[in-house]
């Protein structure tokens, strides 16, 4: 629980644990700076004006030197947390952090729970709480893609939208209301015609939103792409060609603690994952029936399918497979493979009447069409989404209750129902919407968000 009040002074790494080059120790609260200074030598960090860097040393109680560092301070309101602030960056030993740490916490600082420093940005005001939880996506944020998601997020389009929208749901609400005050008289503030047709908007509007959390999701998370055929079609040739320039780049980077590759690759910073390929490479072995079950399972959890045929072989019956493949409603590729074995003419012909790719998986060709291809699919299905993209569930809870309570005011207006309910209901649907960016949050649901965080942030 973080029942803490905001008066304390709250410390915490802010970097990664282990060796580093340098380490990043914040501190946060009314008295960061003269605690800070406490354990400084070189200069009175109280003095230094905000948005300065000072070089000094940090002693040990004992006067010994525990490590030279540079200090940042920022004076409040202008930091991340709106506090009084320091950065003390050390050199990146476990042993120096948790001596300096020490040293904070004697002087009267204490550890700052997990996701504490982004809590008190909201609570202070600094953003709202989409915006808060976009941090915490944006420092998890492994392609692209899924940073754009998170940042767009962080400053604020998609709370400003929500904002506009609660606001003139307010307003309406409050028309309402007023007419209960004037009960006897009849009369009627909030015309219903304009409050429908902008309920349909904003309906329409939500609707949108929780539409584009599927591809939200498959942005931050990647694209869960299943490779399906028939055994012996060429399905774990082809995912080693896919891997193999994308597991070269990786191991490339000095220092990288990701040894165990996934089976992803990054196409123009969109994360395509491959999903349950161990399972793909068994099905040589298994017999057809339970490849088949495999397949149809495998296709149900993708998001996006390629399905392989061996051009030299077509033993497929491509109607029923077309068919089938339509009838999963997601997007697929049919890749007709192994056209390394066919005449020029036999290709173009192939590629001419079944719209389909064709590609040697073994020898490397038509891979980057593919890839075009794939990179095509995408940012098709991003356009024909409205410009915000919900990547987060509790957003999305939020606005499917949204939703259903503008629906049901939309059914109030219809069987012109009584004014108070109609005002209750609107209620409703405005304390939905305030959920999202935090206008009514609960301490619970605060501590449920920011525990998600890590410590430092
Ligand atoms: P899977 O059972 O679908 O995973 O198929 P594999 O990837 O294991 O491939 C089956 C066989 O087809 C292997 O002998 C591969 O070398 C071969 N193969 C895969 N792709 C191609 C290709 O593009 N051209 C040719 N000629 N052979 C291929």
């Amino acid at each position: 629980m973080l029942t803490h009040t905001l008066s304390d002074t709250i410390v915490a790494p802010a970097s990664p644990a282990g060796v580093g080059a340098i380490a990043v120790i914040r501190v946060s609260g009314k008295n960061a700076i003269e605690i800070t200074n406490e354990i400084f030598s070189g200069k009175d960090l109280t003095q230094v004006p905000s948005h300065t860097i000072h070089f000094g040393t940090i002693r040990s109680e004992k006067g010994e030197i525990i490590d030279e560092v540079l200090v940042s301070v920022f004076h409040e309101p202008n930091s991340f947390t709106k506090e009084n602030s320091t950065e003390i960056s050390c050199h990146g030993s476990p042993y120096i952090v948790e001596q300096i740490l020490k040293r904070l916490l004697s002087k009267g600082a204490r550890m700052a729970e997990a996701g504490e420093f982004t809590k008190r940005a909201f609570l202070n005001g600094r953003f709202d709480l989409a915006q808060a939880e976009a941090v915490a996506d944006l420092i998890a944020s492994t392609s692209q893609a899924s940073h754009q998601v998170a940042m767009k997020q962080m400053r604020g389009g998609f709370s400003q939208k929500i904002k506009e929208l609660r606001s003139e749901l307010i307003r309406f609400a409050a028309l309402v209301e007023l007419e209960l005050d004037f009960a006897e008289e009849d009369v009627e503030f909030a015309n219903r015609a304009e409050l429908k047709s902008f309920l349909q908007n904003v309906t329409q509007y939500v609707n949108e939103l929780l539409q584009s959390f599927a591809w939200g999701n498959v942005l931050k998370n990647g694209i869960p792409t299943a490779i399906v055929g028939k055994p012996n079609a060429g399905k774990s040739t082809l995912l080693n060609t896919l891997l193999q320039e994308e597991k070269a780049i990786v191991s490339d980077i000095a220092g990288t603690t990701r040894d165990i590759i996934e089976d992803e690759i990054v196409l123009d910073g969109i994360r395509f994952r491959f999903i349950d390929t161990a399972g793909l490479r068994e099905t040589q072995d298994t017999i057809e029936a339970i490849g088949v079950e495999r397949a149809k399972q495998k296709m149900q959890e993708a998001s996006l399918i390629l399905y392989l045929v061996d051009s030299s072989e077509m033993s497929e019956n491509l109607d029923f497979l077309q068919k089938e493949l339509q009838n999963l409603q997601k997007p697929y590729f049919i890749l007709f493979n192994k056209t390394d074995k066919l005449s020029a003419e036999k290709i173009a012909e192939l590629e001419k009447t079944l719209n389909a790719l064709c590609i040697s998986a073994k020898e490397q060709k038509g891979i980057e069409k593919l890839k075009k291809n794939l990179i095509e699919l995408v940012k098709k299905q991003k356009i024909s989404h409205s410009d915000i993209v919900i990547s987060n569930v509790r957003h999305y809870d939020a606005l499917a209750k949204t939703y259903q309570s503008l629906q049901k005011v939309l059914a109030d207006i219809e069987t012109a129902i009584t004014t108070d309910l109609l005002a209750a209901d609107i209620r409703e649907a405005i304390r939905y919407l305030g959920e999202i960016i935090g206008e009514v949050t609960s301490e619970d649901l605060l501590d449920y968000i920011f525990s998600k965080f890590c410590i430092g942030k």
